[in-house]
């Protein structure tokens, strides 16, 4: 198997072109992706194959989508105050469907935080209260847009102390014991199953991309009956492959890794080679 995920940032709004717009790149992209000749499976199913849980055929020459972070820029058509009106991503994903009839999914990775979530929404957004979950339930149940975890707090640098699970500086490269990687990771899984049930959250992507040895080769190895993970995802540039680490799983992001369609198309057609991560 060898598939491409890509990743994108539905807050990432700063013009009305491709690069500095990812709902503009996300349906030039679908656009691509067609193009290419793959289609577009859910990211479960890739983990499915991973594991041996599906046949690999099932992603053959397929491609996955993710979004990161969860804002209602991921669902609702929202007016921007700076950039005019955006068609959410999801929206932009039915678009694509009901034209060409091809089948799209996508895995949205949530900052699972409330509190979390309404101190982002006013040192990342605007501050108009955008990054609520009201849409998370009826996404998971449409099955266009699958929810997963993107940890607790993102232990993002803008929140205080307080709400910051690791140490504070925005990464998870510090975290080293049971109790911080539960406070990241477990809690956010038992949030999601209880808000979205019968969805099991079984996926999480590492914020910023950044992880642990700990994390990767002791707490979510060992720990899965508490966690209830079954993969987790970074942002090292390469595809998806039988050999990938598990626990570390590569994506492209948006922005980072491809800011143009020929870059994409590219990143497509040719095996890649692994690049610094990003994200
Ligand atoms: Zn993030």
């Amino acid at each position: 198997m060898r598939v491409p995920v890509l990743a994108y940032h539905s807050n990432n709004i700063s013009g009305d072109e491709y690069a500095r717009n990812d709902h503009v790149a996300l349906a030039e992209d679908l656009e691509t992706i067609r193009r290419s000749g793959r289609r577009i499976v859910p990211l479960a199913r890739v983990v499915d194959a991973l594991l041996g849980e599906a046949p690999a055929a099932d992603v053959e020459h397929a491609v996955a989508i993710s979004f990161d972070d969860g804002s209602w820029f991921d669902w609702h058509d929202i007016d921007h105050p700076a950039c005019g009106p955006q068609r959410g991503m999801a929206g932009i994903l039915r678009d694509f469907a009901l034209r060409t009839g091809a089948p799209v999914h996508a895995t949205a990775f949530v900052i699972v935080s409330p509190e979390a979530r309404a101190i982002l929404d006013r040192t990342c957004l605007a501050g108009r209260g955008w990054w609520g979950d009201d849409w998370w339930r009826a996404a998971q149940r449409e099955g266009l847009v699958g929810i997963e975890s993107h940890g607790w707090s993102h232990n993002h640098a803008t929140l205080p102390a307080a709400l910051q699970c690791a140490p504070p500086g925005g990464t998870f490269r510090t975290v080293a014991d049971h109790g911080t990687a539960d406070a990241e990771i477990r809690r956010a899984s038992d949030w999601l199953d209880a808000h979205l049930a019968p969805h099991r959250t079984t996926l999480l992507a590492w914020p910023y991309g950044e992880t642990s040895d700990y994390l990767v080769r002791e707490y979510l190895p060992l720990h899965a009956d508490e966690h209830r993970l079954r993969a987790a995802f970074g942002t090292r540039a390469a595809p998806v492959t039988a050999g990938s680490l598990r626990w570390d799983l590569p994506r492209y992001v948006c922005g980072h890794h491809w800011a143009a369609p020929s870059e994409l198309e590219r990143l497509l057609s040719e095996p890649a080679t692994a690049r610094a991560r990003t994200g």
